[in-house]
Order: C-alpha cells, then structure tokens, then sequence
C-alpha cells in the first residue's frame, strides 16, 4: 500500500500495479529492495477504501450489551469474554471473532452461511439494522 492505494505485483517483476488495473488504472510502482524506484502514470480513481484487518466497531444494542460489527457481520459478546459469536449462530453459522487484551482481532472465522445483516451507517457513527 501506497499514498492510500493498494498495488499487487504481477509475476516477479519488481512492478506494481493497481490493484485496480483490471479497471483500467495505469499506474504502477517500481519497488526494488522494498524501497519505491519509480511511480509511473496516474490513477484514474480515488484510493479505494482500504477496510484494515484489524477495523471493526461496536454497536451498542439494548441493556446495555454491543455487538461487534466485523466486514459487514454482527457478532455477540460470549459471556463478558473477549469471544464474539456471529449473530446468526442459532442458525447454525460457525462465525467467529476473538479480539486480544489489546483490543486487536486475534483470531477471525469469517466463512458465515448467510447474508450480512443489512446496517446503514449514520452521520452520527451510529449503525442502525434496516433489515
Ligand atoms: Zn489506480
Ligand atoms: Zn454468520
């Protein structure tokens, strides 16, 4: 990743391209000894919005509980731990998502059997469930 964009190498060249290049973007990145050589072209589009391994949030719900919100599933606290099965678990989905003492997603089983639920996210920050 670079400047916001992500770029994939092709063969082993020392050229990356955009990973939007199937898109049409021409840019790509000479990186030789991991240090940026050369930037050529320019990209056609914005950065894309690069979702971090480690992004999730927490919505709170009512009585005072939250579910974690992970790439678009919802997942409930196991008991005060720091364990979270995906909502949809009495459905048979084997979704889960344990977060470290530091707060850091440590382990993430995200091959769910459904749809995600269908959130919109407000100005405010806050998700609401539409469906
Ligand atoms: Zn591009
Ligand atoms: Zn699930």
């Amino acid at each position: 990743m670079l400047n916001r964009y992500t770029y994939s190498q092709k063969n082993t060249s020392s050229f990356y391209y955009c990973s939007k290049k199937d898109a049409g973007c021409k840019a790509r990145v000479k990186i030789v000894e991991n240090t940026v050589k050369l930037i050529i072209g320019r990209h056609d589009h914005e950065p894309p919005n690069y979702i971090y391994h480690n992004s999730y949030s927490f919505i709170p719900t009512y009585k005072g509980k939250h579910l974690l919100m992970y790439k678009g599933y919802t997942f409930c606290q196991d008991h005060h731990s720091l364990s979270y099965n995906c909502s949809k678990r009495n459905s048979g989905c084997r979704g889960r998502v344990k977060l470290m003492k530091d707060g850091k997603i440590g382990f993430a089983f995200v091959q769910h059997n459904h749809e995600p639920p269908k959130y919109v996210r407000r100005s405010s920050g806050q998700y609401v469930k539409i469906s």
